[in-house]
């Protein structure tokens, strides 16, 4: 028998039930080593939800005494609740882990926004903490109001920018090669005209 059937007949018979948080007491939160821009977002969607729930958290160095991880990925192959991206929540019997989709410091960071994993993190962890999705227009746990750019958008930009960049470059020095050209010019003229 797999253990996803043993599971389910054990959560059928009532002996085992996915570990729901205690909001009573600090939640203890394992979360995985990353960019420590990365890391400060999370704390930072974290405050959002003690300021606006009475909940206090608790950061752990071991992931054995988490009620709740935070781990990255680069592949969220799919599995995000934002059009396939962003992240989500596994439901484990003794924590829950939430997957971030995870971007090093290069271009797709900056283009995937601060602001966005900070929005995607505040809906995940409300997720941990037992809320559902709504379609409440502006609310955090509606998944609707959460866009993230398409991999094919985003592959787009990240092609065009840096071309873009170039352009703008040579348009530059262009433009300031003619100008020094002018001010020689003008230097020129005025010491003839002195002569
Ligand atoms: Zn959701």
């Amino acid at each position: 028998m797999s253990n996803a059937i043993i599971v389910v007949c054990l959560l059928l018979s009532g002996v085992v039930s996915f570990a729901d948080v205690n909001m009573d007491a600090p939640i203890d939160v394992y979360i995985e080593h990353s960019d420590p821009n990365h890391e400060q977002i999370i704390l930072n969607a974290m405050k959002y939800w003690e300021k606006h729930r009475s909940v206090s958290f608790n950061i752990v160095e071991n992931v054995y005494d988490a009620d709740i991880v935070v781990r990255w990925t680069d592949d969220i192959n799919g599995k995000g609740e934002f059009g396939g991206r962003g992240g989500y929540v596994i439901e484990d019997t003794s924590r829950k882990e939430i997957v971030l989709e995870y971007f090093d410091n290069g271009l797709k960071w900056w283009l995937y926004g601060k602001r966005t994993l900070k929005t995607v993190a505040i809906h995940e962890f409300g997720h941990a903490l037992g809320l559902q999705d709504t379609n409440k227009l502006g609310d955090v746990m509606n998944p609707k109001s959460i866009r993230i750019p398409s991999k094919t958008t985003l592959k787009i930009i990240e092609f065009l920018l840096p071309t873009l960049s170039f352009f703008m470059l040579v348009f530059i020095v262009r433009h300031y090669l003619s100008y020094l050209r002018a001010k020689r010019e003008r230097y020129e003229l005025e010491r003839f005209m002195k002569e």
